[in-house]
């Protein structure tokens, strides 16, 4: 595989651009190399700049779950342009989305739009605290929240793959008032609980872990944290970035039947485009200004042309949820056929999934959280990962982050998919 044009420019990249790239794990820090360079997309493919194509597995994170170049969405950002980049105004698309949004998680009554998922955590927080009057917030070992200050202790995803889970330029004071606990841990996370009582304003979490790669809650977890919830007058916060409109079109909290009392959206809301949105009970939500106290802003919120491809991709989901079901067999396919190579091979490495999230750790021990997810051997994933893109396969760049599936994967791609994983595993043990 050729890959000089995408040296070249990364060389480049490097001299105005911090390690090259605008988010870390770009890099390919974590499996050795170096990055390749995209230059379009469509369907289930990628192409970099030196012409080579890939199955996409990580559909950019998330929102590419229709697959790449979806004509209903690039029609919607067509008209939008046309009427006007942005305006600074309020428009009818911004209420729209807001009613689609609650109509499809409802948990939420009321909801605000923001460009990130960054940007929908931090401003939870604030809001839960506001709301409570309590300043410290829980979260898990190994979740990522974006990098907002107070998320950046224990983190997964990047700061994780980079080593930095507590980042420096975080101040001690921000971090005092995070606390951290494993997932899947209710026991530990009663003691912390009772530990600050009257303290903790919000419990975030993802329902779904996808930045330790992909870690689900054992039976009954949920439900669990819900309960301490309410025992303590905490505020539950689902940040369903990552599962939001992927796991079902009501997200985690639909699949598991548990509601949270904020929840926080990105990466499918905006269709590719930077959105991100959080919202949860009216009277958690009506504490946001103009008409509670908690101050929160921005130019380009609710941008319209983000609008359009968010409306146009979530109305897609809306009305088309045996998709879902699609999506999942797909997944169930990929990762039998993952599993029947691995017999073959004499390998038991663990493979987690749900839905159309799944992710295989280097590891014999069962992943359940974050120290087991670092059982996992990195060198090895490495190698995969690279034995995988030369056979054209784009995996995540990092054990510690998910894989997705998106609806463009058909029959030829699933079976191109298993035989690379065959020859892989096999290259990488020889
Ligand atoms: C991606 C992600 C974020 C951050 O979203 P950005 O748009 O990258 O700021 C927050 N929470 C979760 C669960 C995520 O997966």
């Amino acid at each position: 595989m050729e890959k000089g044009k995408s040296k070249k420019i990364f060389e480049q990249a490097q001299l105005s651009i911090p390690g090259g790239v605008n988010s870390p794990v770009r890099a390919f820090r974590a499996v050795g190399g170096e990055p390749v360079f995209m230059e379009s997309a469509q369907g289930a493919y990628m192409t970099d700049i030196d012409g080579n194509s890939y199955i996409d597995l990580i559909n950019s994170w998330g929102p590419m779950i229709l697959g790449h170049g979806n004509p209903l969405i690039a029609d919607a950002v067509t008209d939008a342009v046309k009427r006007s980049l942005s305006f600074g105004t309020p428009t009818a698309a911004e209420v729209t989305m807001a009613e689609l949004i609650c109509s499809m998680v409802p948990s939420m009554d009321k909801v605000r739009m923001v460009n990130s998922g960054t940007e929908a955590t931090m401003s939870a927080i604030r809001v839960a605290r506001g709301y409570t009057g309590r300043d410290k917030i829980i979260k898990f070992e190994g979740c990522y929240h974006g990098h907002g200050d107070s998320f950046l202790i224990a983190a997964g995803s990047g700061a994780a793959t980079m080593g930095e889970p507590d980042s420096p330029g975080v101040t001690k004071g921000t971090a005092r008032d995070t606390l951290t606990v494993p997932y899947n841990n209710l026991e530990k996370l009663q003691e912390v609980v009772h530990e600050n009582k009257d303290q903790v304003a919000a419990i975030i979490l993802e329902p779904v872990v996808g930045n330790m790669g992909c870690v689900p809650p054992i039976d009954g977890y949920l439900q669990g944290l819900r309960q301490i919830c309410d025992d303590h007058g905490i505020v539950l916060i689902f940040d369903e970035v990552m599962t939001g409109f992927r796991l079902a079109s009501g997200g985690a909290q639909e699949l598991y039947g548990v509601k949270a009392d904020m929840t926080t959206l990105g990466k499918i809301i905006g269709g590719g485009m930077p959105v991100g949105a959080y919202g949860g009970r009216a009277d958690i939500m009506d504490m946001v200004s103009p008409k509670g106290p908690v101050y929160q802003a921005g130019t380009l919120s609710g941008n319209p042309v983000a609008m359009a491809a968010g409306l146009a991709m979530l109305g897609y989901l809306h009305d088309n949820r045996g998709l879902y079901v699609q999506l999942e067999s797909v997944q169930q396919i990929i990762t039998g056929g993952i599993r029947t190579n691995m017999k073959r091979l004499g390998l038991n490495y663990q493979i987690n999934a749900v839905g159309s999230m799944f992710s295989l750790f280097f590891t014999e021990t069962p992943v359940v959280d974050f120290e087991t997810a670092k059982t996992s051997d990195l060198t090895m994933f490495g190698k995969y990962f690279n034995a995988m893109l030369n056979r054209g396969v784009y995996l995540a760049p990092s054990q510690y982050e998910t894989l997705f599936l998106s609806t463009a994967i058909g029959e030829a791609e699933m079976e191109k998919i298993i035989a690379a994983n065959y020859e892989a595993l096999q290259e990488i043990h020889s």
